[in-house]
């Protein structure tokens, strides 16, 4: 790719610094621009149609040019585009989403706290955390564990969660609050000859061994997602999460659900907490949640979490946080008109469905001369291919720039290759993704 001047995407180079990319690599090359969407299809400036195998970001679950969204945008924005949520003021929107939320929870929930990304809900997640420890007169009760490969978003908080080196290096970070445990990913960190019952018991013996080592005193939370997603589509292994679970209950340390990916039925069920056997104390939603038709998150909470922090909020004389999109109409009119799409076309019954040709198309490639591994569950999945030589890398971004190629957008996370289409996809449309799939693989040579 050379990029013409006075071109849209030499424009796009001279003017914005993009996130995950090699910022003199785009000065050179551009960037690819997309100007429309429909369906599970979107189409670039040259006029050229792909399939959108990754919704964006893992997160239009409802495709492309839903006219529906378009409608109750456009609605909300005439009846009354913005207000805020400070000072005992709302607005209907985020009244109906906040119910709607607690009323989908697959456990017992009591409050729901808007947001605007992923990381801002995280970010405020520990700031909760924090609050709810000082507010219980155990201001030690601060660090947090996440886990190595673990993706709770980039803000200093957040990143810190996170638990990939790219969101470290060069950033400072993580702050000292936050441990990482290790990872569920059996194909990846199982030793020698352990079988995945006797993996589960050493992450779980590791996590025990870690909360003692620090003070169990000392620990307020355990964040994890369900699936993982941007660490390169982990699926735990059977009985990690209850293994998980019964180490932070004889310890009294609460559990967050990252929900941003595995919300509203990427795994097959509404949250992936029900996929996996997960009873969280606080879950966290974004993406699917307004399809990213426009930003939008949310945390949820339960009373363990909200009541001391009521209290707070009482003894202090307010609570100090919020941000000025927080709830905002549009997002929340946004969201639960998503949210109707998602019931009405059974769009989560539509990923069960088409859940095992999707697996069995992907785990067909793990035979392949040049993958490692397939993972996959519900409608998200990825081909982990070998590493050529010493460049990490090298292999994935060579199979997404064939996919491209051939009409399919995937995302490269070093060398594991992820899909994630829009939930609306159909068994034709699976099966021409996986064929390009197939052919870009195919087509590799090194
Ligand atoms: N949590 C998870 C599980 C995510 O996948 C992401 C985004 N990929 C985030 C948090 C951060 O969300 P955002 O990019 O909206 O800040």
């Amino acid at each position: 790719m050379t990029v013409q001047p006075n071109s849209i995407e030499a424009r796009d180079a001279a003017y914005q610094l993009h996130s995950y990319t090699n910022a003199r690599k785009m000065e050179a090359e551009g960037s690819l621009i997309i100007e429309q969407g429909d369906g599970v299809y979107v189409t670039d400036n040259t006029g050229k149609k792909y399939i959108e195998g990754m919704s964006g970001l893992w997160s239009v679950a409802v495709g492309f040019g839903e006219d529906r969204l378009v409608k109750a945008a456009t609605e909300q924005m005439a009846k009354l585009p913005y207000y805020h949520t400070f000072a005992q003021r709302g607005h209907t929107p985020a009244v109906e989403l906040s119910e709607k939320l607690i009323q989908m929870a697959p456990v017992p929930m009591s409050k729901v706290y808007f947001t605007n990304s992923g990381s801002e809900a995280n970010d405020t997640v520990v700031k909760l955390l924090w609050y709810r420890s000082n507010a219980l007169g155990k201001p030690e009760k601060k660090k947090i564990i996440s886990r190595i490969k673990g993706y709770h978003g980039i803000t200093v908080a957040s990143g810190s969660l996170t638990g990939l080196p790219y969101n470290h290096m060069s950033f400072d970070l993580p702050i000292p609050q936050v441990l990482h445990a290790g990872c569920p990913h059996y194909g990846g960190f199982a030793q020698d000859g352990e079988s995945e019952a006797d993996f589960v018991a050493r992450l779980a013996r590791e996590l025990d061994e870690m909360i003692q080592a620090e003070g169990p005193d000392t620990i307020a939370a355990f964040i994890g997602e369900p699936v993982m997603g941007a660490g390169g589509v982990i699926v735990p292994p059977e009985g990690y999460w209850k293994a998980i679970q019964d180490v932070l209950k004889k310890y009294d340390i609460l559990l967050v659900a990252d929900e941003v990916i595995c919300g509203f039925g990427r795994t097959g069920k509404m949250f992936g907490s029900e996929t996996m056997g997960i009873e969280p104390d606080i879950m966290v939603m974004s993406k699917q949640l307004s399809s990213s038709y426009i930003p939008f998150s949310a945390v949820m909470m339960n009373d363990r979490v909200y009541q001391p922090i009521a209290d707070e909020t009482n003894r202090i004389g307010t609570f100090g946080h919020g941000f000025t999109g927080s709830g905002h109409p549009v997002g929340a009119a946004v969201s639960l008109e998503n949210l109707k799409i998602i019931e009405e076309r059974d769009l989560v019954g539509n990923v069960a469905r088409l859940s095992p040709l999707f697996l069995e198309r992907l785990n067909a490639l793990a035979g392949h001369d040049l993958a490692k591994e397939a993972r996959g569950i519900g409608l998200i999945g990825a081909l982990e291919l070998k590493q050529q030589g010493d460049a990490a890398g090298t292999a994935g971004a060579a199979m997404s720039a064939a996919c491209l190629e051939r009409g399919l957008i995937v995302r490269n996370l070093g060398d594991t290759v992820a899909l994630c289409p829009p939930m609306i996809i159909n068994e034709d449309q699976v099966k021409e993704m996986f064929d390009i799939y197939a052919a870009a693989l195919d087509s590799l040579s090194f």
